[in-house]
């Protein structure tokens, strides 16, 4: 099977270090391993997005060398799929409506886990539809970070899959959408380590393949805090991407050449000597 390798913005701001991070990562490994990589614009979340996000993400990727195999997959563009996977998942009855408040469901220990809401049924407003969850270990063996066990109904309960406003979730989303491009490969952040359970579950609900998982360090700021695109992280600058470039790779322990005078000779000579078994396996780490 060729090895199919993605890489999933949220456009709610520029590219920025952790995400170039993630970005070369799944690069490195899908082109290492002779595959295809592929961008998706994870843009289904219209009151976190920033404006022009999108475009420029897409922009500043080609200027650090990562060219994709395929036009990006907008996630916007694919409602009609997400439609057809809630309709299977509620004709199966393993969704159910939720009015709760946060009140609500703060009150009731913060998490649904009996697979039915506790609010009273309110035919004035829309609910939230969230998937019953049984009580199982979800196992699941990540490349980095060995062997995860979780029991989803202890550690989310029944978690959302459709907003109250109508929005699908990212857990939804990315599972209907893995499936749709072929991913085998999931390379991403650490941050995400606590949302694999959640989307191996969707997919034995959903009847969809599992891909493997291998989930990067996460770059930590000077304070040991993890950077994000919502704490306004420093974007990264497409028009001088080599130093950039440069730390992203020495963070992910690959050998780079002091000499190299533009992207594609360094991502060149870092393919070249790339060995996904010299990766971190820790959490986290700073890039300085
Ligand atoms: N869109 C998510 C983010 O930017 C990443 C999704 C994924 O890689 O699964 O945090």
């Amino acid at each position: 099977m060729t090895y199919r390798g993605r890489f999933a913005p949220s456009p709610t701001g520029q590219l920025h270090f952790g995400s170039l991070v993630a970005a070369v990562g799944s690069w490195l490994h899908a082109r290492h391993a002779g595959g295809q990589w592929l961008v998706r614009m994870e843009d289904i979340d219209p009151p976190r997005e920033v404006a022009g996000s999108a475009a420029g993400i897409l922009a500043a990727l080609p200027a650090f060398g990562l060219v994709a195999d395929a036009p990006p997959l907008f996630q916007s563009q694919r409602i009609a799929a997400y439609d057809a996977a809630f309709g299977q998942l509620r004709a199966a009855g393993q969704l159910f409506p939720c009015w709760c408040s946060r009140s609500e469901l703060a009150a009731g220990g913060g998490l649904h886990r009996n697979g039915q809401c506790i609010a009273a049924t309110n035919p004035d407003r829309s609910p939230a539809w969230r998937l019953r969850v049984p009580d199982i270990e979800v196992d699941f063996d990540d490349a980095l970070r060995g062997p995860q066990r979780e029991n989803l109904r202890g550690s989310v309960g029944d978690f959302v899959i459709r907003r109250a406003e109508g929005f699908y979730s990212y857990q939804l989303a990315c599972v209907v959408d893995d499936a749709f491009q072929g991913v085998t490969e999931v390379v991403r952040g650490s941050d995400l380590l606590d949302s694999t359970a959640r989307q191996i579950w969707l997919q034995r609900c959903l009847g969809l393949p599992t891909p493997a998982y291998r989930h990067l360090p996460l770059v930590m700021g000077a304070d040991g805090r993890k950077l994000s695109k919502s704490e306004q992280a420093s974007p990264v600058d497409p028009a001088n991407p080599l130093p950039a470039l440069r730390q992203a790779l020495t963070f992910l322990s690959v050998p780079i050449p002091a000499a190299a005078t533009d992207v594609r000779d360094l991502l060149a000579h870092a393919l070249a000597n790339f060995d996904p078994a010299l990766l971190p396996h820790c959490s986290g780490h700073s890039a300085v």
